[in-house]
This record gives C-alpha cells, sequence and structure tokens, in this order.
C-alpha cells in the first residue's frame, strides 16, 4: 500500500453502507479515482465538507496495486464550489462536465487535465447567468484538448491542407474535425459549421472566451459536441448529465429556478 498526496476535486458522490461514502476524484498526481471515504457520513470532523461535489483540496489516499477502490485518509478543503450548487444553469453544467471527464476517465497523472477542470469550474462558478452556457461549453472543448481528442478548425481533418480561416466549413465527426472543399465533397456524412461558430469553436479550443447569447446557437453548439463526444467514446452508454444539460438550455427551466433557487 502507498500514500499518495494530490490535489483533488470531487466529480462524483454517493453514499455507501451505512457511514460511508464512495467518490470519484480527478487528481493532479493520480488521473481519475474511485476512493472510499469511510466514516464520511458518521463524523463530519474527518472530511468536513469537502465532500460535496465540485469541492477542491489535498487529499490523501491509501493506493493498493491491484484495488479500484482507494481510501481516503483526508481531505482538506480548499475551494467548496458552493456556489456550483446555488444556480440551475451553473450546476447542470458542472454536472455534465464532470461526466465527460469520468466518462473518459485514466487513472495516470495529468496535472493539464486537472487544471482543465478546476479553470472551468471556476469559470462557471463566477460567471453571470447568461455567459454559463457559453463557458461551459469553453470548459468541455478544453478538456477534450486535454484528453487528446480535439477537433481540426483550421487544417483538414482528412488530408491535413490548410483552411482559410474564414467562412464556413463542413464539419466530420468520424474525420475528427473540419473538412476542406476537396475532401467535403467526398465525405459522406458532415455537418455545415457556419463561420461565426466556427470562430467561437476555434477560441474554446485555444482556452479563451467567446460569449454566445442566441439560444439556437447556443443549441446547435451543444448539439455539436455531443454529437464528438459520442464518437469518442467506447461506449452506449447514455449521456445523463449531459442530457439534463441540454435539455435545460430550451426549456427556460433555468430563468425560473434561478429566481427560486436563492
Ligand atoms: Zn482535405
Amino acid at each position: 500500500m502507498s500514500l499518495v498526496v494530490t490535489d483533488a476535486i470531487v466529480l462524483h458522490a454517493f453514499d455507501y453502507l451505512e457511514s460511508s461514502r464512495i467518490l470519484r476524484l480527478v487528481t493532479r498526481e493520480a488521473g481519475v479515482r474511485s476512493v472510499l471515504a469511510r466514516g464520511a457520513r458518521r463524523s463530519k470532523r474527518r472530511f468536513g465538507a469537502a465532500l460535496d461535489l465540485f469541492a477542491q483540496g489535498t487529499a490523501e489516499l491509501q493506493v493498493k496495486p491491484g484495488r479500484e477502490l482507494d481510501t481516503l485518509s483526508a481531505f482538506e478543503v480548499g475551494r467548496a464550489r458552493a456556489d456550483l450548487a446555488s444556480q440551475m444553469a451553473r450546476f447542470t453544467g458542472a454536472s455534465a462536465l464532470a461526466e465527460l471527464v469520468l466518462r473518459f476517465a485514466r487513472d495516470a497523472a495529468d496535472p493539464g487535465l486537472f487544471d482543465a477542470v478546476a479553470t472551468a469550474l471556476d469559470a462557471i462558478a463566477r460567471a453571470p447567468v447568461d455567459r454559463v452556457r457559453d463557458l461551459t461549453l469553453a470548459g468541455a472543448w478544453t478538456i477534450l484538448v486535454e484528453l487528446g481528442v480535439a477537433p481540426t478548425t483550421d487544417a483538414c481533418a482528412e488530408c491535413h491542407d490548410a483552411i482559410a480561416a474564414n467562412g464556413s466549413v463542413m464539419f466530420s465527426h468520424p474525420a475528427g474535425g473540419a473538412l476542406c472543399a476537396r475532401c467535403s465533397h467526398l465525405a459522406r456524412s458532415g455537418r455545415m459549421l457556419p463561420s461565426d461558430a466556427r470562430s467561437a469553436l476555434r477560441d474554446w479550443l485555444s482556452g479563451g472566451e467567446h460569449p454566445v447569447q442566441d439560444a439556437s446557437a447556443i443549441r446547435a453548439h451543444q448539439r455539436l459536441l455531443r454529437e464528438f463526444i459520442r464518437e469518442h467514446l467506447a461506449d452506449e452508454r447514455p449521456l445523463r448529465a449531459f442530457d439534463v444539460w441540454e435539455r435545460d438550455a430550451w426549456t427556460g427551466a433555468d430563468a425560473v429556478l434561478a429566481g427560486v433557487g436563492r
């Protein structure tokens, strides 16, 4: 058994037996881990508020080779991120990002992925309500960059030729991004990515912000992201948190809940 001390963020948590909780953490030093927090429900002293969703802190993990479940011996919270639970769009957006990380989970050290998750959650927590969705999209794409599955926007995903920076392009999920004019004629399927959507995607993939207010543009971006994630996932299990986030964007539930939840 070895002790691993690492920065960690709680991405998923559920009760286990009478007094414990099982958490899924993204960590800086050890990738995504499942951990058992013994007695977490009986004693608040040991873990405090640290076991709430999206909390970030220093975790001490007892790791046994060959075991899928580590033991969490301590978790000192640095950032609780309580703001993420106070408003529907923030909570559903953060949950969609957590699901994305968990579905592509790896147990190797990945500081870049850890930082991308922390940065995205902080951006969502701080953002005014009308920016939460585009910042969630931005966070999702930067996480995909860190996972090594980002699409191309300015080079053809098939033949690698450069594509003029302005204008709309054909986007092919199987090919892995934008297609040049020649390859888009040969492609069997694809989706037109309008010029403004393409520049938003380019900004997000490079770690920048790109405000998008229009509801139908947000929906189109969510659809593109969902299709892209689906293309890269090895299994067909539903993306539950993503579905909730995507539905909220057009039911208007958020406007109602924003008033009620405070
Ligand atoms: Zn091409």
